[in-house]
């Protein structure tokens, strides 16, 4: 569960910066198996700037969007395990990394994003 949490949080903070129009250092990921918020495995992305300029709340308009095309990404990719391109190297992310993050973000599109 670890290495798919962070394989989400890897696509997400990378396709996000493309619906943003912002650099890749802007947003931040971060992967919880059990956050204290939700009760839940969860990543939460947020600006790097104190306070925020807007992008989280843009962010969350469209977190239907993204995640659908996170989903695409990972699930298009030729690599077997994960690489550069969408989840990360499996060395990160474990040999099933992939293959866990692609189901996250599925059944992230079924549930409310908070
Ligand atoms: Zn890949």
């Amino acid at each position: 569960m670890q290495g798919g949490l962070q394989g989400v949080a890897n696509v997400l903070s990378q396709v996000a910066c493309l619906f943003l129009m912002c650099d890749a250092r802007d947003l931040g990921a971060h992967p919880e198996i059990r956050a204290p918020h939700t009760g839940a495995p969860t990543v939460y992305v947020y600006e790097r700037y104190p306070g925020g300029v807007g992008m989280s709340a843009r962010l969350f308009e469209i977190a239907g969007t993204v995640l659908g095309a996170a989903h695409d990404l990972v699930s298009q990719c030729g690599c077997e395990s994960g690489c550069p391109s969408c989840v990360g190297p499996a060395l990160e992310v474990g040999e099933q990394g992939k293959a866990v993050a692609t189901r996250l973000l599925e059944l992230a599109a079924l549930a409310p994003v908070r």
